[in-house]
């Protein structure tokens, strides 16, 4: 059985301050084995999320990561560092990060290895856009991302990657992908990684949904098949929607 999984994703949102009452309003989060938790923040925010949630069933992640150790890479913050600072989920590939910053499949890959190497949880970012759907093509795509991000990727690790599927046309755009469309992608992602690993390591992936997610539809996602969870941009700023979220996962 694969645990839920909801993760929050500010992107660049919130002073530290707004981060440590974040958490300091957050209610009671469910137990461990019920549903897994993260927020994902801005590098500034990690070390003070870190210290509030220490006592919480509340992972931190963080937005991005080098895959060099170190460097003459400035303004980059590497996954090594990340690691030693105790972060526990690296978001990595956010289609964001491919329209803006020049990420490709292939520093999506590294730094996949890199995250895994420094003992934490990559959250892989896949998903097709407008046009590569109107063209149906979006099944390709998104398999092709996936053989892309796991090259390499020894077997006993690949179980441990989450994988999100998101749509890039239901990013923060308030139209999110119906939960039968979602699921049949998510389907598509399995039935990939059990062709690169076989079913038992397909089986433990643990692959999210995000989209437009909040409290209104997270019912309608998590009673899918293949969706496992997901990762939320808008709808995990205030608690009080972030704790909606877990509830109904
Ligand atoms: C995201 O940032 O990964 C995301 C899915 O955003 P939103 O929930 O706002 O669509």
């Amino acid at each position: 059985m694969r645990t839920p999984f909801i993760a929050g994703n500010w992107k660049m949102n919130k002073t530290i301050s707004e981060g440590e009452q974040f958490i300091d309003s957050l209610g009671d989060l469910p137990a461990e084995d019920e549903v897994e938790s993260a927020i994902c923040a801005p590098f500034i925010h990690l070390p003070s999320l870190l210290e509030k949630a220490q006592h919480l069933n509340l992972g931190i992640g963080a937005e991005n990561a080098h895959y060099e150790d170190s460097g003459a890479f400035t303004g980059e913050v590497s996954a090594a560092m990340l690691g030693d600072l105790g972060v526990d989920y690296v978001i990595i590939g956010h289609s964001e990060r491919r329209e803006h910053f020049n990420e490709t499949d292939g520093t999506v890959n590294k730094k996949t290895h890199a995250v895994l190497d420094k003992n934490m949880i990559p959250i892989v970012c896949v998903g097709e856009s407008d046009a590569e759907r109107e063209a149906g093509d979006h099944a390709s795509v998104v398999e092709s991302q996936i053989e892309k991000a796991f090259d390499g990727i020894p077997a006993e690790s690949a179980g441990k990657v989450v994988v999100a599927y998101e749509p890039i046309w239901a990013i923060g755009t308030g139209k999110s992908a119906t939960s039968e469309d979602a699921n049949e992608m998510c389907g598509v992602i399995r039935k990939k990684v059990a062709s690169l690993y076989g079913n038992e390591t397909a089986a433990a992936v643990r692959i999210q949904y995000g989209g437009s997610v909040k409290p209104a539809n997270i019912g309608e996602y998590m009673g899918q098949e293949h969706i496992d969870g997901a990762l939320v941009g808008g709808a995990s700023l205030e608690p009080e929607d972030f704790m909606a979220l877990l509830e109904g996962a």
